[in-house]
């Protein structure tokens, strides 16, 4: 039996900019994108504007996205980006729950840094629970001066990738440098 078929997702409303259904730049492999409605970041140069006013987008609810995620096997993880992610942090952590348990991984954007999100964990327990079923974590605001075209998955240099998957048996992430990973691969090719 196809164990996403056993897997649930509690139903929740959520407000959501957009989703992509496959995206290759979001993230490794090929991956189903969710772009939250709402982000207090403001951070100048912002690729997605509209997806910053908190009444904005559209309203849609968890088991929708979960049974959209379902639709293409294909799909080897999904990706949290917005918008602020961690303003949805119990609805996304219900979806990302679900992603893990059939096996699949986690990517989460976030205008915050990982820093400020283990402090913001130890007082609310959504933010814990969406840092606890991300595998990587792409944190700090968009900075326009520091904006670099080379880099993978992200838009300026001070955003780190983190393999955040220890959480929350460990805080100490590890930077992912997914460019050299290519360039590697392209080289034994
Ligand atoms: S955190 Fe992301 S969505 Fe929010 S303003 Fe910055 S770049 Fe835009």
């Amino acid at each position: 039996m196809n164990i996403s078929k056993t897997v649930t997702v509690p139903k929740m409303p959520i407000r959501l900019y957009g989703v992509i259904r496959e995206s290759i730049v979001d993230g490794p492999n090929l991956r189903f994108v969710v772009f939250v409605q709402g982000c207090p970041h403001h951070c100048p140069g912002c690729h997605n504007p509209e997806s910053h006013d908190p009444e904005g987008g559209f309203v849609t609810d968890t088991e929708k996205i979960w049974n959209n995620f379902l639709l293409n096997p294909s799909i080897k993880g999904i990706t949290f980006s917005g918008g602020e992610p961690f303003l949805w942090a119990k609805e996304l952590a219900a979806v990302g729950k679900a992603v893990r348990q059939i096996g699949l991984d986690v990517m989460t954007y976030t205008g915050y840094t990982y820093e400020k999100l283990l402090e913001k964990a130890e007082t609310d327990e959504d933010v814990a629970s969406l840092l606890e079923v991300t595998n990587y974590l792409v944190d700090g605001p968009y900075v326009e001066a520091r904006r670099d075209l080379t880099l993978k998955y992200r838009g300026s240099g001070n955003q780190r990738i983190l393999d955040v998957t220890c959480y929350p048996n460990s805080t100490s992430a590890s930077e992912i440098d997914f460019d050299s990973v290519s360039e590697a691969q392209k080289r034994s090719k």
